[in-house]
């Protein structure tokens, strides 16, 4: 997607601190942090919200959750951590996602 933030992240044409990257997503630093330890985990590829998931995207979000938990001490999050997602509903935007790319909120390094 051009315009999106996260996809030129992705391509590298917007730099960030990658700490982790497979063939199903990135993790990176949130910008804006709102724990101790924030970090984003962005599949690769680009689709806004969880309704728009076909099998295969499915597959890679399980794919990705155990990923995440097998960096637990990689990311500093062995104390415990949240995991959370954003997303923007048809009528309204309660949750307030503002990036338009699917991204899991990874969250600890501190009590929440
Ligand atoms: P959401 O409200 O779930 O859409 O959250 C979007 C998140 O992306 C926010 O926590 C922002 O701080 C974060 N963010 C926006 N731009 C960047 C960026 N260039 N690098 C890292 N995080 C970003
Ligand atoms: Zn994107």
């Amino acid at each position: 997607m051009e315009d999106c933030i996260f996809c030129k992240i992705i391509k590298g044409e917007i730099t960030s601190n990658i700490v982790y990257q497979d063939e199903d997503f990135v993790i990176f630093p949130d910008i804006n942090p709102q724990a101790p330890i924030h970090y984003l985990a962005v599949p690769k590829k680009h689709f806004p919200l969880l309704k728009e998931m076909d099998e295969a995207d499915k597959a890679a979000l399980g794919r990705i959750l155990y990923k995440i938990s097998t960096l637990e001490s990689d990311l500093g999050l062995e104390n415990g951590y949240r995991v959370l997602i954003n997303q923007k509903g048809e009528q309204g935007n309660d949750a307030g996602q503002v990036v338009m790319h699917l991204h899991i909120h990874i969250m600890g390094g501190g009590k929440l």
